[in-house]
Parts: structure tokens; C-alpha cells; sequence
């Protein structure tokens, strides 16, 4: 494979957002990648992503797995990317677990891996952080495992690179590069509730809140709650 084009997991998050832009800032043929697993907030991602992609002018495809994942699991509403996350914690929020499908990361990264090997590409980028790594699905040796899934099922030559650029420095840092990148944080999407804006309560939507409040960046988002407090990010 000698095609120079890199995938990227691509939410319209500030995250993958601020990586879109490094990429780009350092010449990297960009090929945005924006799945729906039938999560809440999917629609809204899909709307900042198509909105941010719409700016940069990237290669972008969306696939729309969330009614066959509705279906193949019999929920309304599968929580796709989370089951490691809540397991590590041990705090699997009421009436939420049994909608958390086991494995849901690796399917997603190795959804996104096989389309790359299809398309010539073999480097796959992923904007998971300091915060995320605490989960066992965000490691750096569970990559490096999924990136030897690849070559020991298709052989050498199609093994995948994860690339995780961000796994070892805060989210707030992630902010400081994506400002220093003059990413439209504006229209990015955070929130986990799939609302009409973002809801101002949920924990993404506090690590959204704290990433500005460290950096002194004025926050742009319109939250539905104000936030009694800005929680410090060593608090999340
Ligand atoms: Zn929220």
C-alpha cells in the first residue's frame, strides 16, 4: 500500500475537530470518516461534521449503521462506543447499561480499518486523550493489539496503523492545539444527550465546559443548564 491518504475517525467533536486540523496543517491527505451507531447524538455529530467538513474542504464518507445496530441488538438507542468505559468506572448509570454493547470500539476501529484497507489506506487516526486512556478501550497497547488483528487476519502487508497522537496529553491541551489551529469549536458537538443544544449537565458536556475554563478560552457553546460550577478537568 503506497497510498499517502490517512483515515480519521471523525465525530465533528472539539477532539477529532482539533486532529482534522493538525492533520491538515501538516499536509496530510485527510479521508474523514463519520459513523452513526444509533447513539443519541448522532444526528448532531452528523451536522458538525458535515458543517466542519463543509469548511476544510476533506475527503468525507458517512455510514449510517445505527437501524441494522438497532435491530441486531433490539434497543432504541445501543450505546456503541461506551462498554469498557462504564466496566473501568464500575459506575454503569441506571437504566443505561444494558444498553452498552460489548466490544463496540473494537467493531468501530476495525469497521473503520477494513475500509481503509479497501481504499489503499493503511494509517488510521484516532483523537482519544489523556482522559480517555483511563478507559481500557483507549489504551495504547489495545491499539497496538488491534493494529496486530489486522496483519495476523490479512497478512502483513494490509496490517493497519492506529495512530493516537493525543493519548498522552490532556483534553484541555487538545483545546490549546485546536485554538492555536483556529478550529470553529463553535460548531462542534460534545453532548451526550442528542438534544436541540448542548444540555450543559452530562460529563462530556462538563469536560467540554473545563477544557475552555483551563485555557481561558471564552467557551462558545450555548448549554441549555448553566453550569453551577465549572468542574477542573482532574475532577472528571
Ligand atoms: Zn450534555
Amino acid at each position: 500500500m503506497t497510498n499517502k491518504k490517512v483515515a480519521l475517525l471523525y465525530s465533528g467533536g472539539p477532539d477529532s475537530t482539533t486532529l482534522l486540523f493538525d492533520l491538515i496543517d501538516q499536509g496530510r491527505e485527510v479521508v474523514a470518516l463519520t459513523f452513526d451507531f444509533g447513539e443519541a447524538e448522532g444526528y448532531k455529530e452528523l451536522i458538525a461534521a458535515k458543517s466542519i467538513i463543509e469548511r476544510v474542504g476533506v475527503e468525507h464518507h458517512f455510514f449510517d449503521f445505527s437501524g441494522p445496530l438497532k435491530e441486531f441488538y433490539g434497543l432504541k438507542q445501543p450505546q456503541f462506543m461506551r462498554g469498557a468505559q462504564w466496566t473501568t468506572m464500575q459506575t454503569p448509570p441506571v437504566n443505561e447499561s444494558e444498553d452498552i454493547q460489548p466490544f463496540g470500539s473494537s467493531i468501530a476501529l476495525l469497521l473503520a480499518a477494513s475500509w481503509a484497507v479497501k481504499n489503499g489506506i493503511e494509517d488510521v487516526f484516532y483523537a482519544v486523550h489523556a482522559e480517555d486512556a483511563r478507559f481500557t478501550d483507549n489504551k495504547l497497547d489495545y491499539f497496538s493489539l488491534l493494529s496486530d488483528v489486522t496483519s495476523k487476519c490479512e497478512g502483513e502487508q494490509f496490517r493497519i496503523k492506529f495512530h493516537t497522537p493525543y493519548i498522552s496529553i490532556r483534553k484541555h491541551e487538545v483545546f490549546e492545539k485546536g485554538a492555536s489551529l483556529e478550529v470553529p469549536f463553535n460548531e462542534t458537538w460534545s453532548c451526550g444527550k442528542g438534544l436541540e443544544a448542548h444540555c450543559g449537565t452530562c460529563p462530556t458536556c462538563h469536560e467540554r465546559a473545563g477544557a475552555f475554563a483551563v485555557n481561558g478560552i471564552q467557551d462558545p457553546t450555548l448549554y441549555i443548564n448553566e453550569f453551577a460550577q465549572v468542574l477542573e478537568p482532574n475532577s472528571l
